[in-house]
């Protein structure tokens, strides 16, 4: 097995990640996060709206609706151009992403370009490909009473998409901000939420799919600061990245998007990649979306984006710095570094060593006996103490002490405490590592 494959077992085994309607047969490119999972999902998005807004003065949170008017997806182009080249194999009926099925072309490559390439089928080994098409990869949804009956025009008046990010939810809103808080240039809006795009084909487990949680943030700055805005920002993902997620920064790579490749709304790009299990991937996005959206926005609405600067009184429309994170790929990132397996005593071990920020439990407390009641006791009132200290405590009196420690290892939990019959006479308890498996006795009052 791949380590990607070993982590999507421990995921599934422990319950952080399930396929999506798993007892259905399952629903391509989902996933659900079991109690372990979403813990640890939460933690992250904790840690970034703490690093990113809460602990900073020019950051302001956001939380728009996922549906939206139409008209956000008319302005921003995602109408027009949030389409992939879809090539469909005239033998067996399989579609795929040109770009993804053969090298050396980009998502702009024509029928020519791909029939070029002579790529062979992934599925059946034919070459007899149709002609490429572009498809748009935004679900689409009625809003309102449609019937089967109706016709096209009443049908389509009522069609609408779900969000393929959540930076138009940010855009629409800025106005809204300025006219109430009116804050100081540069200012941050953070968004946390579900982006949706329909992937042709949705792989690489929690990496592409066709559901997912952003966490997005629009850096407004004076249009001659764009440059020191994006430093700004570059400079605070490689802090957080490295020093709240503990990535290892030989692990993150950056990646210059040369202009044919950009997004059309971006004058600068930097992917920042991550060596997962299966080689490099994108972890996030860093752009420099110009006044792109605004503009756009501007225009659509008929209604002024100018901000008035509050020192020189100089009218302007802001520019945008947009760090772009997707969580799942994240967690995925932060799962690949965790996941270690070792030798304990001559038997193969799987630890998870998840950072103490992120781990879904800090502590584990557990009696050396379950049938013995005062250790129970005893045991019960520490774990008690512990919970309203330090709140994610988990307590596990199952199976024996080897058992308990293989399974607190497997899901990435610090530090497991044992109440034995020392403890009923010195009120010591042994503490166990995780990483080192060392123990020592410890002061109850002390812990
Ligand atoms: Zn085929």
């Amino acid at each position: 097995m791949s380590k990607l494959e070993d982590i999507v077992s421990l995921c599934k085994r422990r319950g952080f990640i399930f396929p999506g309607s798993d007892i259905y047969g399952g629903m391509a490119g989902t996933w659900d996060f079991g109690p372990l999972g979403t813990t640890l999902k939460r933690k992250i998005m904790d840690e970034w709206w703490r690093y990113f807004v809460e602990s900073r003065e020019d950051m302001y949170g956001v939380d728009a609706a996922i549906i939206m008017n139409p008209r956000t997806w008319v302005a921003s182009g995602h109408l027009a151009t949030f389409a992939d080249p879809l090539v469909e194999c005239k033998e067996c009926k399989s579609r795929f992403r040109a770009d993804k099925i053969a090298s050396g072309i980009t998502e702009s490559v024509t029928t020519e370009e791909f029939l070029d390439t002579h790529t062979k089928c992934p599925v059946c080994g034919k070459e007899n490909w149709g002609p490429i098409r572009k498809f748009n990869m935004m679900f689409t949804t009625h809003v309102g009473a449609v019937l089967p009956d109706d016709d096209a025009e009443t049908a389509n008046k009522n069609l609408t998409y779900l969000r393929p990010e959540t930076a138009q939810g940010i855009f629409t809103n800025y106005k809204n901000i300025v006219d109430t808080i009116y804050p100081d240039l540069p200012f941050g809006l953070a968004q946390q939420g579900k982006a949706f795009r329909n992937e042709i084909s949705p792989r690489d487990y929690i990496l592409r799919d066709r559901e997912c949680s952003q966490m997005e943030i629009e850096y407004f700055v004076a249009p001659n600061a764009w440059e020191d805005g994006f430093e700004t920002m570059r400079a605070l993902q490689h802090d957080f990245l490295e020093n709240v997620m503990h990535l290892p920064a030989d692990k993150l790579h950056e990646y210059e998007v040369p202009a044919e490749d950009r997004a059309h709304y971006s004058k600068r790009t930097i992917d920042f990649m991550f060596d997962y299990p299966n080689g490099e991937e994108e972890l996030m996005g860093l752009a420099y979306r110009t006044d792109f959206d605004l503009q756009n926005i501007a225009r659509e609405s008929g209604k002024s984006m100018d901000y008035r600067d509050k020192v020189t009184n100089e009218v302007f429309v802001p520019h945008v710095i947009e760090p772009s994170i997707g969580v799942e790929r994240l967690m995925l990132a932060v799962l690949s570094m965790a996941y270690t397996e070792d030798e304990v005593n001559g038997e193969k071990r799987i630890v998870l060593k998840l950072p103490e920020n992120l781990a879904p439990y800090r502590f584990c407390v557990s009696p050396l006996l379950k049938n013995k009641p005062e250790l129970v006791e005893k045991a019960r009132g520490v774990y008690q103490m512990l919970r309203e200290k330090y709140v994610n405590v988990t307590w596990d009196d199952s199976g024996n002490i080897g058992k308990r420690y293989r399974k607190q290892d497997e899901i990435g939990t610090p530090k497991c405490i044992v109440i034995d019959f020392d403890t009923l006479e010195d009120d010591t308890v042994t503490i166990r590592d995780r990483d080192t498996t060392e123990q020592v006795r410890v002061k109850i009052s002390e812990l």
